[in-house]
């Protein structure tokens, strides 16, 4: 590199470029060599590690790009954060009750995962969420902490309370919440077979709705949760039945991911209301469950804008805690412990997936040559003589002209009065028009409508070793934005902007929407590939959803996962890795059997030597490749 790469830019204008301080949360940070860092507490001291220093301990063992990296750390700080947030908060306002957090599992349910989560969450009594039968066995068999909260949700069929039943049996804290009346029924009738009580919660529907993604989450059309009518039946049928002592918590959700902290007030105002009323009509109740939706801000701008939010955890608690004092005390309701199921919060930041990148095309004409040979068509001298005269002054006239020109020289093409090399050079003439027309508009006052897209129409396409579906499916599906930037060389400039391509073959497998400081949220600002040097990129905050979302688009797998812990002296220790999935893996998930394909090929390859197509050696050679890709990764590999 030059010296001049470096000496013209410094790591705080990278910091500022990327907005690592607005989205990291003091989770990431810049060394003074360029390289990105994780940052942790250890007693109250921030420890960084550099994740390349993590990329060369994963290459060193073996495991080649792409990695979905987790860092311990990071969630233990998370959950830490929302406990200590709420024990705060609940100090403050002499508030009677206290929190319980649980996760729902289904955020992120990879072993690893829950098995920390509830480790290290014991001291806090965190619990789990149960969506589903699968989620409880989980949860039943992670927790054995009588004080720590099982939340099951979802529709339940009658082995789902029974498990949950026998869940209460052990001494575990397990809701059954009713989401449809006809639950009830079940949840009766198998507490009396196995004569256990159940601990029993409701889901109201709110008629509060939120911005955001989710929105349909909330209001009266949202899928799950009873409705008034709903409501008050399913008490009355547990007064008949003479259980309505069971009846303990009420629950409700309005969405994941709610931007803005005004409805997180509005819902919980209207659902104190519910809590009064039904404590009214005779349920002890005594838990408040809020739920997910405390949002994580993945661009960093603290707005209400839908990937972002424009409150603080400490500002949540400090609200909800607030909001449910001045909703109960004026009628003498006693303050209920609090829950939350918060997923995204917790689990987003400890996740980062790693990548190389293997190739870039970029929109740049080849060389012009110093004069335009004599006898050239008349519409390449008029681009020449566009080119020659475009300035401040003429940006949107020359523009409109280099379209024109260019549009007549390919129809000339198309009639056969022009060759090929001809329209290459034209094509080199236009592209070099649009690279300094780009230039220029910064200098502008007003940008003209069709070139506002300039920037993203001239962006290099780097091509990334990862595939969107399989690892981002929410950029593609919701087109969520994730931090992406690269993780080294941020003490130099970054001359290019970007998209980044993935390695599927498919036209929506691209990240081009990014979280610049800057505010262009089009392209990323990306360096130049060094010959015989990897560029690797990281994209942040995707610990949330993105696991099992993922899919097997042209059969690329599952990443390698590498969970590494921090500690107090910035050395780092691989506490878990797990092999991606091998071509084999995925084969046979979509019913194909490895050992079969083999033979198939073994047989074609024999014929083959019989004809006398390709000699022995060479079948030998054919399977034992055949072989190694079967049980080689997915992704692109280098030699
Ligand atoms: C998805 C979901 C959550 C998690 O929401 P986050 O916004 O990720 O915290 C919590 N509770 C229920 C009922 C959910 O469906």
């Amino acid at each position: 590199m030059t010296s001049d790469q470096k000496s013209n830019w410094s790591i705080e204008q990278s910091a500022s470029l990327y907005g690592i301080n607005d989205w990291g949360a003091g989770y990431f940070g810049l060394s003074d060599n360029g390289e990105m860092t994780a940052i942790a507490t250890q007693s109250g001291q921030p420890v960084q590690l550099s994740l390349m220093d993590i990329v060369a301990g994963l290459e060193q063992r073996g495991h080649a790009m792409p990695v979905l990296l987790r860092i311990e750390n990071l969630l233990d700080e998370r959950i830490s954060l929302l406990n200590k947030s709420f024990a705060a908060a609940i100090n403050e306002f002499d508030y009677q009750g206290e929190y319980r957090g649980v996760f729902p599992i289904k955020v992120n349910q990879q072993c690893h995962v829950i098995e920390e989560i509830t480790k290290f969450g014991g001291q806090y009594h965190h619990g789990l969420e149960a969506g589903s039968k699968a989620e409880l066995i989980i949860a039943m068999s992670h927790l054995r902490d009588s004080e720590a909260c099982i939340i099951c949700n979802g529709y339940k069929d009658a082995e789902f309370v029974e498990l949950g039943l026998y869940a209460r049996k052990l001494g575990l804290k397990c809701f059954f919440v009713i989401e449809t009346p006809s639950e009830l029924s079940i949840i009766l009738e198998q507490s009396r077979r196995l004569g256990v009580e159940p601990l029993i919660g409701v889901r109201v529907k709110l008629a509060a709705e939120v911005e955001g993604h989710w929105f349909g989450d909330g209001g009266d059309r949202s899928l799950f949760g009873l409705s008034i009518t709903q409501l008050m039946d399913v008490v009355d049928q547990l007064r008949d039945a003479e259980m309505l002592h069971c009846l303990e918590l009420m629950h409700y959700h309005i969405g994941s991911q709610i931007p803005n902290i005004r409805n997180i007030r509005d819902g919980l105002q209207e659902a104190c209301r519910y809590y009064v009323d039904l404590v009214k009509e005779g349920a002890p109740l005594g838990y408040i469950d809020l739920g997910g939706g405390l949002a994580v801000d993945y661009t960093g701008a603290r707005t209400n804008e839908t990937h972002s939010k424009n409150y603080s955890i400490e500002e949540y608690c400090v609200d909800i805690v607030e909001t449910i004092t001045e909703s109960l005390n004026s009628s003498g309701t006693p303050h209920p412990t609090i829950i939350t199921e918060s997923g995204r919060a917790t689990v987003a930041y400890s996740s980062v997936l790693l990548f190389n990148i293997l190739d870039v095309s970029h929109f740049k004409p080849r060389p012009l040559p110093d004069q335009l040979p004599e006898q050239s068509n008349d519409f390449l001298h008029n681009l020449w003589a566009v080119l020659h005269s475009l300035s401040e002054d003429s940006v949107q006239e020359c523009y409109n002209d280099a379209a024109h020109y260019r549009e007549e020289v390919r129809r000339m093409f198309r009639q056969d009065q022009l060759e090929l090399r001809e329209l290459a050079l034209a094509e080199d003439m236009y592209l070099e028009i649009l690279q300094r027309t780009r230039e220029l508009l910064p200098s502008l006052k007003r940008v003209p409508p069709e070139l506002q897209n300039l920037d993203e129409a001239l962006a290099d396409i780097y091509y990334g070793n990862f595939s969107l579906f399989q690892s981002l499916p929410d950029a593609w599906a919701i087109d969520q934005i994730f931090p992406v930037m690269p993780i080294h060389r941020l003490d130099e400039r970054p001359e290019n902007k970007a998209v980044i391509g993935d390695l599927t073959c498919d036209s929506d497998g691209k990240l081009d929407l990014f979280a610049n400081a800057d505010g262009d949220v089009r392209t990323l600002p990306l360096h130049d590939l060094r010959p015989g040097e990897e560029y690797y990129l990281g994209v942040f905050l995707v610990g949330a959803y993105q696991e099992t979302l993922g899919d097997l688009h042209n059969l690329f797998g599952d990443t390698h996962v590498a969970s590494v812990r921090i500690d107090d002296d910035g050395q780092f220790e691989f506490v878990e890795e797990i092999q991606g999935d091998t071509i084999g893996d995925v084969l046979s998930y979509v019913e194909y059997n490895p050992k079969e394909l083999y033979e198939q090929l073994r047989i074609t390859a024999e014929a083959s030597v019989k004809s006398g197509r390709i000699t022995a050696v060479e079948r030998r050679q054919m399977l034992q490749t055949f072989s190694n890709s079967l049980n080689g990764y997915t992704y692109f590999e280098r030699d």
